[in-house]
C-alpha cells in the first residue's frame, strides 16, 4: 500500500487518534539523560556511557552528538575521562572495578532499581532465599542478581518456573521484581509462588515501578478502544514491549515502532481509531512524529485518553546538581 500523502483535493479519511496519558518518559530516564548531558556541559567530551543510558535509539544517537561515548565494560574507559552508569543499574562488581581503576563514575541507576538493590540487600542479610521475578538477560536484572554472591538470587520468568521452584528452605523464602514487568504477568507469578510457600516475604510496596504501572493502565484503555495500536519504543526495552502486549491483549492489534519512519500504512487498512502510547524512555517528539505521519493521510481527530498525572521528579547527583 503507497505510504504518500493523498493528492490535493482528495478528502481524506478521518481517522481518530488516541493518545495515552501517561506515555513517554519517565523520571528516572529523565535523570539519566540529564546526568549524561550535564556529566558532558561539566567535565567537556567525551564522557563514557556504560550500556545504553536508556533503551532507546533517538536518545542515545543524540547523545552521541553531544559527546557521550556507549560502551559495554568498563575496559574499554580510559582512565582520564569520566564514565555513567546506565539507568538499568549494575552489579557490584562495576563500580567497585570503577574506584579500582580511580575513575571517575556518575551513577545513573533509577532510585527506584536501587531500592530493589538495596531490599535484595536486607532480605540476604536476614538469610532470607531470594527470588528475582524477571527477563534473564536483562541489564537491571543482571545488576539485581550481580548485588549479591553468584547463586543468592534465583531468577523466575515464568508461572511454570515458579510451580517448579524448588527452594532449600521453603519457610525462609522473599522475592523481588524487576521494574518494567508486565503488571498482570507478574501478578500471576506471585500467586504461584504464594500458593506454594505462603510465607514468602514480598515488598513492601510493588517493585514494578510507578511509570511502568501507569503506562500500561493508561494503554490498556486506549488500546480497548483502537483497532490498531502504535507503541513508540526501541525493541530492547522492555517496558515498550511491555506496553506492546498488554495492547494486544486489550484486543488492538500492536506494533512497537521506533520512529515515524517504521509506519507502515497498510497496518491501518479498515482502522478508524488508532491508539498511541511511548515507552518510558521514548521522547514525545516520536510521538509528535507519528501524528504528524498520520495528519499527512488522514483528517485526523485527537483524544488524549487521560489516566494517572504523574509528578514524580528525581534528584541529580549532587556533583552535578
Ligand atoms: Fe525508573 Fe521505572 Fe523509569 Fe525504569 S521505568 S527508569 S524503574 S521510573
Amino acid at each position: 500500500m503507497s505510504q504518500s500523502p493523498v493528492s490535493p483535493g482528495v478528502p481524506r479519511p478521518t481517522l481518530t487518534v488516541l493518545l495515552a496519558t501517561p506515555r513517554g518518559f519517565c523520571a528516572g530516564v529523565d535523570r539519566a539523560i540529564q546526568i549524561v548531558e550535564k556529566a558532558i556541559g561539566k567535565y567537556g567530551a567525551p564522557v563514557y556511557v556504560r550500556h545504553e543510558i536508556v533503551h532507546n535509539r533517538l536518545v542515545v544517537e543524540r547523545l552521541k552528538a553531544l559527546g557521550a561515548v556507549f560502551v559495554e565494560e568498563l575496559e574499554e574507559c580510559p582512565p582520564d575521562r569520566p564514565v555513567v552508569f546506565s539507568a538499568h543499574g549494575v552489579p557490584k562488581t562495576v563500580p567497585a572495578e570503577a574506584k579500582a581503576r580511580k575513575l571517575l563514575y556518575l551513577d545513573a541507576t533509577c532510585p527506584l532499581v536501587s531500592k530493589v538493590h538495596v531490599d535484595t540487600g536486607r532480605h540476604f542479610d536476614a538469610g532470607r532465599e531470594i527470588v528475582l521475578i524477571g527477563h534473564a538477560g536483562h541489564p537491571e536484572v543482571v545488576g539485581t542478581m550481580g548485588q549479591l554472591p553468584p547463586g543468592a538470587v534465583t531468577l523466575i520468568e515464568t508461572v511454570e518456573a515458579a510451580e517448579a521452584f524448588e527452594p532449600q528452605d521453603a519457610a525462609n523464602l522473599a522475592f523481588v521484581t524487576q521494574t518494567t514487568l508486565s503488571v498482570d504477568d507478574t501478578a500471576e507469578i506471585v500467586a504461584a509462588l504464594r500458593a506454594r510457600f505462603p510465607q514468602i516475604a514480598a515488598p513492601h510496596k510493588e517493585d514494578i515501578c510507578y511509570a511502568t504501572t501507569n503506562r500500561q493502565e493508561a494503554v490498556k484503555t486506549v488500546a480497548a478502544r483502537s483497532e490498531v495500536l502504535l507503541v513508540l519504543g526501541s525493541a530492547n526495552s522492555s517496558n515498550s514491549m511491555r506496553l506492546a502486549e498488554v495492547g494486544r491483549r486489550a484486543g488492538a492489534k500492536a506494533y512497537l515502532i521506533d520512529s515515524a519512519e517504521e509506519l507502515d500504512l497498510s497496518w491501518l487498512a479498515g482502522a478508524s481509531v488508532v491508539g498511541v502510547t511511548a515507552g518510558a524512555s521514548a521522547p514525545e517528539v516520536l510521538v509528535q512524529g507519528v501524528v504528524e505521519r498520520l495528519s499527512q493521510s488522514f483528517e485526523v481527530s485527537l483524544e488524549e485518553i487521560d489516566a494517572e498525572r504523574e509528578t514524580v521528579t528525581f534528584k541529580l547527583p549532587r556533583v552535578l546538581a
